[in-house]
């Protein structure tokens, strides 16, 4: 079965890129089944504990109706998604 990946380009979004995702939440607002989380960028930059660095991730990607609503939202384009078979998708009849 070929899974839905959503990727998002952390040099646009994130605490290296353009946007600070605290102030954005685009993605998470448009997305009905809360396919997005927001957490802090616990694991790839040397300070751990910054409390100013957060970051969005697709944590929930099975979930993706595929309604295309937080790319269109996002002001950065910063997500990217290759669509595969959903959890919606073998449910429905
Ligand atoms: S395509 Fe729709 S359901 Fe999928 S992650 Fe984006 S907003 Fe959520
Ligand atoms: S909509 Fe785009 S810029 Fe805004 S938080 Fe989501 S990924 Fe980041």
């Amino acid at each position: 079965m070929k899974k839905t990946k959503i990727q998002i380009d952390y040099s646009k979004c994130g605490p290296d890129g353009n946007t600070d995702p605290r102030e954005c939440r685009k993605c998470m607002l448009v997305c009905d089944p809360a396919v997005f989380l927001m957490h802090p960028t616990l694991e790839d930059h040397p300070d751990p504990w910054n409390p100013e660095r957060w970051k969005v991730t697709a944590v929930w990607p099975s979930m993706c109706m595929g309604c295309n609503k937080c790319v269109e939202a996002c002001p950065e384009q910063a997500i990217s998604m290759k669509f595969g078979e959903s959890l919606h998708m073998i449910r429905a009849p």
